[in-house]
């Protein structure tokens, strides 16, 4: 059952506030970053950077940013001191932390014949963007004609057929993602932060708005889960759009502020 977050927010604000330290586990685009019609325009809007910028140096929050972009990518966006979890937590940077850990070398191979027969292919479909994040590829329809999005999903699968036994499709937001097929996820990812530095045991408020942000809320089922938008979830709240998040953050920034007054 997923209840709107604005019912929550008093109860909010006092764990926040009632917490020695806060964990904060957040998707980029469609979560922080509105979706935009090309990729590599999305940014932070500045009143959710502003929040981001004052909880980056309390003492008691950690940023975690988990996205399906690229590392370097992702922190470039953010640009904040925080824990960086790209390509869907294959590879993860932070403070005190390295995670390369998963065996990519034959995928990685394996990724970049897929990526150049994917360019090749869809080439002749107007709008179609493959985007190579080295550990794992976006097939980008949403500047494609609806009537031919279903092509775009045909020669992807078909591409990645003979490959299967190296890498597997996961359908995003408007995007295919052609991913290594590795024992992995956000959620494993999310876990695997966690246990880096949950001591003592934090508050922890997790953020995403699409299907691959569901591992995180269901691998972290002690979060405060918060659903960006529509569809069905696994979440505990739900906010409308990443303007709401943006207020969300504002009130945690306060909240946060507010503890270290008393
Ligand atoms: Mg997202």
């Amino acid at each position: 059952m997923t209840t709107p977050l604005a019912t929550y927010l008093p109860q909010l604000r006092d764990a926040v506030a009632s917490s020695s330290r806060v964990v904060l586990l957040l998707d980029f685009d469609g979560t922080l970053a509105p979706l935009v019609q090309r990729p590599e325009l999305a940014a932070l809007p500045q009143p959710t950077r502003a929040a981001l910028t004052a909880l980056q140096s309390s003492p008691r929050v950690t940023l975690a940013f988990i996205s399906g972009r690229a590392l370097a990518d992702l922190r470039s966006r953010v640009g904040l001191n925080a824990i960086y979890a790209g390509n869907h937590g294959l590879e993860i940077e932070g403070p005190g932390l390295d995670f390369h850990g998963v065996d990519l070398i034959q995928s990685t191979e394996v990724l970049r014949a897929v990526s150049a027969k994917l360019a090749e292919k869809l080439h002749a479909i107007p709008g179609a963007q493959v985007e190579d994040k080295q550990s794992s590829l976006s097939v980008h329809y949403r500047n494609v004609d609806p009537s031919l999005a279903p092509r775009v999903k045909q020669i992807t699968q078909s591409v990645t057929a003979s490959y299967t036994n190296f890498v597997v499709l996961h359908e995003g937001k408007l995007v295919i993602e052609v991913r290594p097929r590795v024992d992995w996820h956000k959620g494993k990812a999310a876990e695997w932060i966690l246990q880096q530095i949950a001591s003592p045991a934090p508050l922890i408020i997790a953020m995403g708005d699409d299907r691959t942000d569901e591992d995180i809320f269901r691998s972290v089922p002690d979060s405060i889960s918060i659903k960006v938008g529509e569809g069905p979830t696994s979440a505990r709240f739900r906010v409308g759009d990443p303007g709401e998040v943006g207020r969300v953050l504002e009130l945690i920034r306060e909240a946060v502020s507010c503890r270290a007054t008393v």
